[in-house]
């Protein structure tokens, strides 16, 4: 029989305490009848690929917010993931969780279970800023959780911190940084804030007031140095870690890795085939049949390649672009143009963009498609 090793798994908790304005992430606000229905179909999803012997080494809960369910839902769907693919002695097992729905008693049944790795959605270390993205904790919140669960045994913690937030500025980011980088941590997020269609900031008085492109790339740029300033090198284009701690399962997602995703809105890319869950938790709950799952033929290999390698730090192999069909005058002349402008450095097969490169990565993929 075939195992498939170094498996990465996938399972999103669609629920969370209540909607932030800016989120177009699939969850919504449940009673604790909906979640045990959806906690039972989600073991049973889980369970039909006991029989398969596939491996995994990195294990991700996403969301919406995971820790809205209680410490034994979460700890018995791990169970499950454990009964039904063998996991690898080192497996990374991560959860995402909001400060304000953790205890340390919570906090240490989860680390007994297993956890090892868990990510705080922080985004600011300024209650103002807090307030004005509809976050439900506040900072002093954050650092709290983040202590209890070091204080738990979790030393591999991550928070999330947003860049554009409504009323920051470039001091107040700086301080942001700062004082998460104080934090007993060893990985940082920093997204910049993006309006998504048909959230509730998706509006013009929230347009009118969001800092422009270029504040923002500025926002960015800056962030970044301080990061590195503070020890936490850049290995993505919003993905920072000290001591080689990089996120093992995104990790998967840019180096073309397999994984399978479970639950409503989860994506997979296993043997060769891309397909996603629709954003339905009814239907993930009353009838999980081969309608609910969504084959993905948009994009092919050299396409894939491309786009996810440049936004990691170690870039892209020239010799593998081309090999995939990519023009190697096209990439030599985009390489040495970007290198003249600082936006890439090239070394031997590799071009990698720096972060002023980053920030201009759609246009750059262009170049190269
Ligand atoms: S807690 Fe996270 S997933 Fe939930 S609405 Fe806010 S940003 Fe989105």
């Amino acid at each position: 029989m075939t195992m498939k090793n170094n498996l990465g798994i996938y399972i999103h908790i669609p629920f969370c305490v209540r909607k932030c304005p800016y989120c177009d992430f699939y969850s919504c606000i449940s009673d604790s009848s909906v979640k045990s229905k959806y906690v039972k179909s989600l073991i049973e999803d889980i369970s039909s690929y006991k029989d398969r012997r596939l491996s995994a080494d990195s294990v991700y809960f996403g969301g919406g917010t995971p820790t809205s369910l209680t410490s034994a839902q979460l700890c018995g769907i791990l169970d499950a993931v454990k009964e039904s693919f063998s996991l690898s002695d080192d497996c990374e097992i991560t959860t995402e969780a909001n400060p304000c729905t953790v205890d340390f008693m919570y906090l240490c049944e989860l680390r007994q279970a297993g956890f090892n790795r868990i990510s705080f959605g922080v985004q600011s270390a300024v209650d103002s800023e807090l307030v004005s993205l509809g976050r439900l904790h506040s900072y002093e919140q954050a650092e709290n959780a983040v202590l209890q669960a070091q204080k738990a045994g979790f030393d591999n913690i991550s928070c999330d911190l947003m860049i554009g937030v409504l009323g920051q500025t470039e001091d107040t980011l700086a301080n942001s940084v700062d004082k998460l980088c104080s934090l007993p941590i060893t990985h940082i997020s920093a997204y910049m804030l993006k309006i998504e269609d048909g959230t509730p900031y998706d509006c013009e008085r929230i347009r009118n007031s969001i800092v422009t492109d270029d504040t923002q790339a500025e926002f960015y740029l800056s962030a970044v140095k301080r990061l590195s300033e503070n020890g936490f090198m850049q290995y993505e284009i919003s993905n920072f870690c000290k001591d080689g701690r990089m996120s093992r399962h995104n990790m998967k997602y840019w180096k073309l890795c397999d994984y399978i995703g479970f639950g409503p809105s989860a994506h997979s890319f296993f043997e060769g085939r891309r397909f996603y869950n629709e954003r339905d938790i009814n239907g993930y709950i009353s009838d999980r049949s081969s309608v609910f799952r969504i084959e993905d033929s948009s994009s092919d290999a050299f396409c894939e390649y491309t786009m996810l390698s440049l936004r990691l730090s170690e870039g892209i192999s020239r010799d593998r672009y081309v090999s995939l069909g990519g023009s190697q005058k096209k990439f030599d002349s985009l390489s040495k143009k970007l290198v003249q402008e600082g936006m890439a450095k090239s070394n031997d097969d590799r071009l990698c963009l720096t972060p002023k490169g980053f920030l201009l990565s759609n246009s750059i993929i262009l170049g190269l498609l």
